[in-house]
């Protein structure tokens, strides 16, 4: 299970890279341009007959950029991927570019929040939406109507860690002609490929293990070329969400250790569950290694290894608690996001009324603690939230 495929370390390192075209320079040149001039009015016409396969302008293509986005299609086993400035540029995109007026579209268990804030602000297009969390993907089946036109996922979410079967969903989607998203950021597309499972798009924040390094912002979706042309056209030429070459070059960077990252990560994931599954204060553990039942069985069977984000489930006798027990680290640093070198610990717990609410409605409870393992050598970070939890000794 804990073996990518030797295929996806070759893609990450070489592929797509054609030395030839640029001096043999083993690291592709970052083309920092806007326009692409031509040598003759013929081939200027040429040319801007197709903007989104030529090079003409950034706001199309651009050959750094270009790198990147063959790599993660190959790897997620798609047609066509287009990269973004955001996470947020390309999920938003993809929702604007294939969902129409009065169309609906259905959030299976918990994902990303500003997703869902996001397609909130679709209202004024009356598009609408439903987020329904399940205990058998069947159930799906019953709040699916007539407008709906998007099945919408992440699996495993980001706080909770709930699992969902990709194969189960995509073929209660196609049988109605309703199209399948998943946000992949979590597993990467080292760790699992839900197009091979059916699905029909995978959106990323690069922003997290892909970039990898904490100082690049991008995001990416990959799937079919009609698809990702659409939204090429509509998310990106219109919306204009462009990602700088200079950062789809740092992400190409982070990509090429991406195999080697996640593989120094899951060493550690495992000494660090197998440290708080021992710990009495620890109530759940949400991480693959700890699944149990369907959620492990499912899991299994479309998912090939782990990464090192996880929540735990902390029994804080009050909300003191939870404070010291969070200014108790040393090496963990207090910070959202992920997917850098730096190991990060948050709670959703903001203790006010209106967090409470949210807490209740995204199903979340208020003791959960989400951990991020970074690249520090895990005896440090073993040691280190071993400092936490002492706090609540006694
Ligand atoms: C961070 C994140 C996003 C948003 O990506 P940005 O690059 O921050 O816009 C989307 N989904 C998940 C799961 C994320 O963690």
């Amino acid at each position: 299970m804990d073996n990518f495929h030797q295929e996806d370390s070759d893609i990450c390192l070489h592929s797509n890279e054609n030395l030839n075209e640029y001096w043999g320079s083993i690291a592709p040149p970052i083309v920092q341009t806007s326009l692409f001039a031509f040598e003759n009015w013929d081939s200027f016409l040429k040319g801007i007959t197709s903007e989104r396969t030529n090079y003409v302008y950034t706001r199309g293509v651009n050959p750094t950029t270009e790198i990147l986005e063959k790599k993660l299609a190959e790897l997620e086993k798609g047609e066509k991927c287009k990269c973004f400035t955001s996470g947020m540029a390309a999920i938003s995109s993809t929702i604007f570019s294939l969902v129409e007026a009065n169309e609906h579209i259905l959030f299976v268990n918990n994902v990303y929040g500003p997703t869902v804030s996001y397609v909130k602000t679709l209202g004024k297009f009356n598009v609408d939406y439903t987020q329904i969390f399940i205990n058998d993907e069947s159930e799906i089946e019953e709040y699916i109507t007539d407008k709906t036109k998007m099945i919408y996922i992440e699996s495993p979410s980001t706080m909770n860690f709930d699992v969902l079967d990709f194969s189960k969903i995509s073929k209660i989607a196609k049988e109605r002609n309703i199209i399948t998203v998943i946000d992949n950021t979590w597993a990467t597309p080292l760790v699992q490929k839900p197009i091979e499972h059916g699905i029909d798009l995978v959106v990323h924040s690069l922003t997290k293990y892909i970039a990898g390094h904490s100082d690049a912002v991008g995001g990416a979706v990959i799937g079919s070329y009609d698809m990702v042309d659409k939204i090429f056209e509509i998310g990106h030429q219109f919306g204009g969400g462009v990602i700088s070459p200079f950062n789809s070059w740092l992400i190409l960077r982070g990509l090429r250790t991406l195999p080697q990252r996640l593989y120094y990560q899951m060493n550690t994931v495992k000494m660090v569950i197998e440290y708080l599954k021992d710990n009495k204060k620890v109530l759940k553990i949400n991480h693959p290694l700890a699944f149990e039942g369907k959620a492990k069985e499912i899991y299994e069977k479309q998912t090939n290894g782990y990464t090192s984000l996880f929540s735990v489930e902390v029994d804080f006798k009050n909300y003191e608690e939870l404070t010291n027990f969070m200014n108790a680290f040393k090496v963990f640093k207090l910070g959202v996001s992920w997917g850098g070198y730096e190991s990060l610990a948050i709670s959703p717990n903001y203790n006010n009324e209106a967090n409470h609410r949210g807490l209740e409605e995204a199903r979340q409870s208020k003791n959960l603690v989400r951990i991020y393992l970074g690249l520090e050598d895990s005896t440090t970070l073993l040691d280190d939230l071993k400092r936490a939890f002492k706090v609540l000794e006694g």
